[in-house]
C-alpha cells in the first residue's frame, strides 16, 4: 500500500505534534505560544533544520524569541525522547522531531539538506549484525551522503 506523504502530511504533523504534547504536559511543562511554535516546526522537521533554524522560523511569527528557548525546548524534547539529534563532525546539530527514534538518513554534500528514505531492510541487518558479533544492540545510525536531485540538476 502506497502511502501519500504529500496529501497525508498535515495529519501525520498533528499526529506528532499531539504526541509531543501529551509527553510534555505529563511533565509539567508550560507551554508559551513560543514554545509551541518551536515544536510545530519540530513536528514537521522539513528537511532536519539546526536550532538556528527553528529560530530563525519561529523568530518569523514571534520575534521576541530568544535563542536560549529553542535550545531549551529542543534539550527537554532530547530527554524525553521526543527528538532525534544528528551531530556532525564539524560540531553542527540537526533535529528530527518527526522520526524521533533511529533510522536511515540521505545527506546532500551541497546544500547539507537531510531527508528520510522510506526503505526497508535495516531490521534485518540488525538480526545479522547481532548474529554476528553477539551484541545487543541499542541504537543505530546510518548516513548516506551524496547530491540531491535539486543539486544535481544544477551541476550539470
Ligand atoms: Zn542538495
Ligand atoms: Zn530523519
Amino acid at each position: 500500500m502506497e502511502v501519500d506523504e504529500q496529501a497525508d502530511g498535515a495529519g501525520i504533523m498533528k499526529q506528532r505534534l499531539d504526541q509531543m504534547l501529551s509527553k510534555l504536559r505529563a511533565h509539567d511543562f508550560r507551554l508559551t505560544p513560543q514554545r509551541l511554535a518551536v515544536l510545530k516546526v519540530l513536528a514537521v522537521s522539513e528537511g532536519h533544520p539546526t536550532v538556528e533554524r527553528i529560530y530563525e522560523t519561529v523568530r518569523g511569527e514571534f520575534p521576541t524569541t530568544s535563542i536560549a528557548t529553542i535550545y531549551k525546548t529542543v534539550n527537554l524534547l532530547k530527554q524525553l525522547d521526543e527528538v532525534l539529534e544528528l551531530g556532525f563532525p564539524d560540531g553542527s546539530n540537526r533535529y528530527d522531531g518527526n522520526k524521533p527514534y533511529p533510522h536511515p538518513h540521505v545527506i546532500c554534500t551541497q546544500c547539507q539538506k537531510i531527508i528520510d528514505p522510506n526503505v526497508g531492510g535495516l531490521e534485518e541487518l540488525t538480526k545479522e549484525i547481532i548474529k554476528e558479533t553477539g551484541f545487543q544492540i541499542l541504537n543505530h545510525r546510518v548516513d548516506f551522503f551524496g547530491m540531491c536531485r535539486e543539486c544535481k540538476t544544477r551541476k550539470s
